[in-house]
């Protein structure tokens, strides 16, 4: 049975081989789909992959879409769920994210569409029993319900069957597909029971989305589900068009931050939503009641709080009673709020990873948005404490770092180039560096540089033991009109250069970051040893912020890539 399966596959596969999945009109749905999406859904142009896509899952064949947050990839099941017999299966990780899809296709007047998740009541559930199976008590296109319904619920299981012998289980959708796999973060044990949905039903097509899956992640995603050997898989390109990066000076002291926090907020983003992360619990809570003491409605949130305590705070957040949560990372996934205007991190990230995902929780309505860092050099040794049991975890965090200290290249090209995604990553035009591009000026700083060189040799003759701040004090006795903004990069630098090296220390209540010398450190005496630190000129005073937004680069952004579309541009300065 199985592999008569497989030779039907097969013949689907040969039959369709040198198909032009991206055609509006060579398929027996062209027209109808066309219709529906207009008509239905207001969609007048698609977007990168959302046609190829829709074309593959209708042709019957396994697909894998891995395309950015905010690209639509929910329109891709909920077109072919419409033009299909029978209905859809749609296996999505939170309710609250069902929730979210139940109530914006019930505004777009779409009529069948149910959810069964463990807190549905018993006559319900038996009510959506009735309807996967006939028409008779009302129709059926789109049922969401979670993966525990699938690896739990024998029943569930036992209809899903019944429904497929009488033709009416028309696809399984897959959302946040990457769960399935161990070797991502968002790892959930019980996506892995969906392996069972591909056995069970072999000839069944089966579609999964996510926004993140390395080429690794794919492969043991296609290995997990069982998925045909002919799956297509489409990557889109990485690139948030509708995103404005910057890297902003992050001040030494804790007041001036939030002062200038509170500036940016009542400047740019008064009234909007918005998300400050930080890295600890503790600085969550520092500056959301330091925000909230200066008028701004703060709210944080971190893993050490109730349960309920979180969804009271995630939920007055999404009906914009307040306005900013401050958050840990535990503030992720599910976070689906569409109109959220800013992501500004009070510290950086732990990875570009990690960067990409927590600054991209940022206009997910397609809107501009802005993603904002404050950057201290030395806050980078108090990550290294806090990701030092992570095997990649110190060469992520340089890549972090590296990404911070680098003025002279686009933002959205230096996250597409580690994504290495080939597919975008032109000059963007309006991050903090491409707006700053003639400012940046290269100063030759290798007096410093010996100068910590031999501190540290000093320092390690004598037997003590240097901290990057006691370094900072030094420099600053002793070159009195150094920026110490200068003074941090320079040691960071050094850092990364291997120049310098991190020496980690355990006491039984903290981790302690010393610097000693690194494996690079002789290269210094070689006599072409250089060492040129960029910043902007007048980095204090005059450097802007990114560009204005205006209509003119509005139309720039359109041209550069359709994910944004001009009614979906306004303009937030
Ligand atoms: P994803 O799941 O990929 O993060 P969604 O499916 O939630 O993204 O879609 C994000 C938004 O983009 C939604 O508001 C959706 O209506 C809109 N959208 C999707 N496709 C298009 C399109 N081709 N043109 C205009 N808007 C679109
Ligand atoms: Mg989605
Ligand atoms: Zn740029």
């Amino acid at each position: 049975d199985q592999l008569q399966q497989e030779i039907v596959q097969q013949a689907k596969w040969s039959g369709t081989n040198c198909t032009d999945w991206s055609s509006d009109s060579n398929f027996t749905w062209s027209n109808q789909l066309l219709q529906i999406s207009r008509d239905t859904f207001g969609i007048e142009n698609f977007r990168q992959y959302q046609l190829e896509a829709m074309n593959v899952t209708l042709s019957e064949i396994d697909c894998i879409l891995i395309l950015p947050t905010g690209a639509g990839k929910s329109l891709c099941y909920q077109i072919p769920a419409l033009l299909s017999q029978g209905f859809t299966l749609v296996i999505s990780p939170l309710v609250s994210l069902m929730q979210d899809q139940i109530i914006s296709l019930k505004l777009k007047g779409v009529e069948g569409v149910e959810m069964l998740s463990a807190e549905t009541e018993p006559s319900h559930t038996k009510a959506v029993y009735q309807r996967m199976l006939s028409d008779n008590e009302g129709i059926l296109k789109i049922l969401f319900v979670t993966p525990e319904k699938i690896g739990k619920s024998k029943r569930f299981l036992s209809n899903l069957e019944k429904a497929n012998n009488c033709n009416r289980l028309a696809r399984i959708v897959v959302d946040e597909v990457h769960c399935t796999s161990q070797w991502g973060n968002d790892f959930r044990p019980d996506y892995k029971a969906l392996g069972v949905l591909k056995r069970q039903f072999p000839s069944v097509p089966l579609l999964g989305l996510t926004a993140t899956a390395s080429e690794a992640i794919t492969q043991d995603i296609k290995t997990i589900l069982s998925l045909s050997t002919c799956c297509m898989i489409f990557r889109g390109s990485m690139t948030r068009v509708n995103l404005i990066y910057e890297v902003r000076q992050k001040p030494s002291s804790h007041t001036d931050t939030i002062n200038d926090m509170v500036s940016l907020i009542n400047d740019k983003f008064r009234n909007q939503s918005g998300i400050i992360y930080c890295c600890t619990r503790k600085e969550s809570e520092t500056v959301a009641s330091d925000l909230v003491s200066k008028g701004i409605h703060a709210a944080f949130y971190h893993a050490d709080m109730e349960m309920s305590e979180r969804s009271s705070v995630h939920r007055h957040w999404i009906e914009n009673k307040v306005n900013v949560i401050v958050g840990t990372i535990a503030f992720g996934m599910g976070i689906d709020k569409p109109d959220v205007r800013f992501v500004i991190h009070h510290t950086i990230s732990k990875s570009i990873e990690n960067y990409y995902q927590e600054s991209g929780r940022a206009g997910r309505d397609g809107q501009l948005a802005r993603c904002i860092l404050y950057y201290r050099p030395l806050d980078a040794f108090k990550l290294s404490c806090m990701v030092f049991m992570e095997q990649t975890g110190q060469k992520n965090l340089y890549k972090m770092l590296q990404y911070c200290n680098n003025i002279k290249t686009c933002r959205r090209k230096l996250i597409a180039d580690h994504f290495v995604d080939n597919i975008a990553s032109c000059n963007c035009s309006i991050c903090d560096t491409c707006s700053n591009s003639s400012n940046v000026i290269s100063s030759d700083q290798n007096e410093i540089c010996h100068f910590i060189l031999r501190t540290i040799q000093q320092a390690t003759d004598g037997d003590v033991n240097l901290t990057p701040l006691k370094i900072v004090k030094n420099i600053q006795k002793h070159f009195s009109n150094l920026d110490i903004f200068m003074i941090e990069k320079v040691i960071v630098t050094m850092t990364l250069r291997g120049l310098l090296k991190e020496n980690l220390h355990f006491t039984p209540y903290s981790t302690i970051c010393y610097l000693i010398a690194g494996m690079k450190a002789s290269t210094s005496k070689q006599e072409n040893f250089k060492f040129v630190v960029d910043t902007f000129e007048n980095a204090s005073m005059k450097r802007q912020a990114p560009k204005e937004i205006a209509r003119s680069s509005s139309k720039k952004l359109k041209r550069q890539n359709a994910v944004v579309d001009d009614r979906d541009v306004v303009t937030i300065d």
